[in-house]
């Protein structure tokens, strides 16, 4: 009999731009990937099978799970229940159940970090606008109000300057809220780890480097990695925090830490990504192995690669406008580019461009071209060439 690789079979909760990441990613592996996602036209389906279907059809979960190794998830919202109803199909789901439940509910989440000991903005849930001024002495102003569930993105927040503007937000925006103080934070970082095991239930833990992020009205824009880290002390902080939660979850797959820098080196968590994530885009093209063939290795108890980066890289998102892709490369060349397939809509992320070089003013002068062009050619609304300075 010919030898054959052993092809992964893959279900993926979510048919966005992370899956369809996933999927090109998976076939370098010779995985098969599927999805599920209810819109006919999610962007996913150019990289595997789609199946169009609400989360908690049966008929949809079905077809999703039918002959699947392993089922993952690409974006938080996913209805709990699929865990309950892949495991009565025989299909394990990673990463795991409360690492999902814990990042849908950003009270939960704060709460979480909290109880390992790390710090986060002072934070106080709302039910009802009747207890907003108790929440606000928690807080005080600014603060910033929120929904507890399905936001993203900056959806579902809003700043607020005192009483009357929180009691009418609380009042506008309903139940199940969360207030928290505005962090006067110098700088955002993400930390991108993966977590495997192997056959004898070993676990194995890498970062990649510390990412610097700019986000503008709560949407990411900008993010950047080196090699040579600037601020080692905030790595080695935010790979303990990881470290900490990976081990507290038993978890398996990609998983994601954003963290607010304060003046003094203070590092607070903000919020927790039981997945693949936008900040690490950059790893397709300048790591040895990209977030989302290590997620696809770790939830099939594959060996990870290394998670090193191949010089100083930035990453710039595409968001909102309309693209011209010949135009856009002709005025850019030395870069990688990535297009989603998606309409353009006001906030919505449409592509990113990856950008990388060996030295550090090769990678500001690269990323600058880049930001200046975006700007001019008004691809995503980014903030000014001086923002990607460093401090
Ligand atoms: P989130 O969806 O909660 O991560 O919020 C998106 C972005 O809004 C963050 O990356 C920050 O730039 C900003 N933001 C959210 N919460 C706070 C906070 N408590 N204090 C300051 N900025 C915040």
């Amino acid at each position: 009999m010919p030898e054959r690789s052993v092809k992964q079979k893959i279900a993926v909760f979510g048919g966005g731009q992370l899956g369809r990441m996933l999927g090109s990613e998976g076939v370098p592996l010779d995985f098969d990937v599927r999805f599920m996602d209810p819109l006919p036209d999610a962007c996913a389906q150019r990289t595997g099978p789609l199946i169009v279907s609400a989360y908690d059809s049966s008929e949809g979960l079905d077809r999703l799970l039918a002959n699947r190794d392993v089922a993952t998830y690409e974006f938080e919202n996913v209805p709990l229940s699929v865990f309950d109803e892949a495991e009565k199909r025989g299909v394990s789901v990673y990463p795991p159940r409360r690492a999902l439940e814990i990042a849908q509910d950003r009270l939960r989440e704060k709460q979480f970090a909290r109880e390992l000991g790390f710090q986060t903005a002072s934070f106080a849930a709302i039910d009802h606008a009747g207890e907003a001024e108790a929440a606000s002495s928690v807080t005080g102003f600014p603060a910033i109000l929120k929904t507890r569930r399905n936001g993203y993105d900056g959806k579902g927040q809003i700043r607020v300057e005192n009483l009357q503007e929180l009691q009418e937000a609380a009042f506008a925006m309903g139940t199940d809220l969360i207030l928290e103080s505005v962090v006067p934070f110098v700088r955002e970082w993400s930390i991108v780890s993966v977590r495997g095991k192997d056959e004898r239930g070993r676990e194995d833990i890498r970062h990649y480097p510390l990412i610097e992020n700019r986000h503008k009205d709560r949407i990411l824009r900008v993010s950047r990695a080196n090699r040579a880290p600037q601020r080692p002390q905030a790595e080695k902080i935010a790979q303990l925090i990881a470290e900490r939660m990976l081990r507290e979850l038993d978890y398996v797959g990609v998983f994601t830490v954003e963290l607010f820098e304060l003046a003094d080196g203070t590092i607070l968590v903000n919020e927790i990504a039981p997945r693949v994530h936008n900040s690490a885009h950059w790893t397709i093209n300048a790591s040895a192995t990209s977030q989302f063939a290590n997620h696809l290795r770790a939830i099939c108890g594959w060996p990870l690669g290394p998670t090193g980066a191949n010089g100083y890289v930035a990453m710039i998102n595409l968001i909102g406008s309309w693209v011209n892709p010949p135009m856009l490369i002709s005025g850019l060349g030395d870069a990688w580019f990535h297009f989603y397939g998606k309409e353009a809509r006001k906030g919505r992320k449409v592509g990113h461009i990856t950008v990388c070089s060996q030295t550090y003013e090769g990678l500001e002068a690269a990323a600058d071209k880049l930001v200046r062009y975006c700007k001019a050619h008004k691809l995503g609304s980014i903030e000014s060439p001086g923002s990607l300075e460093s401090a």
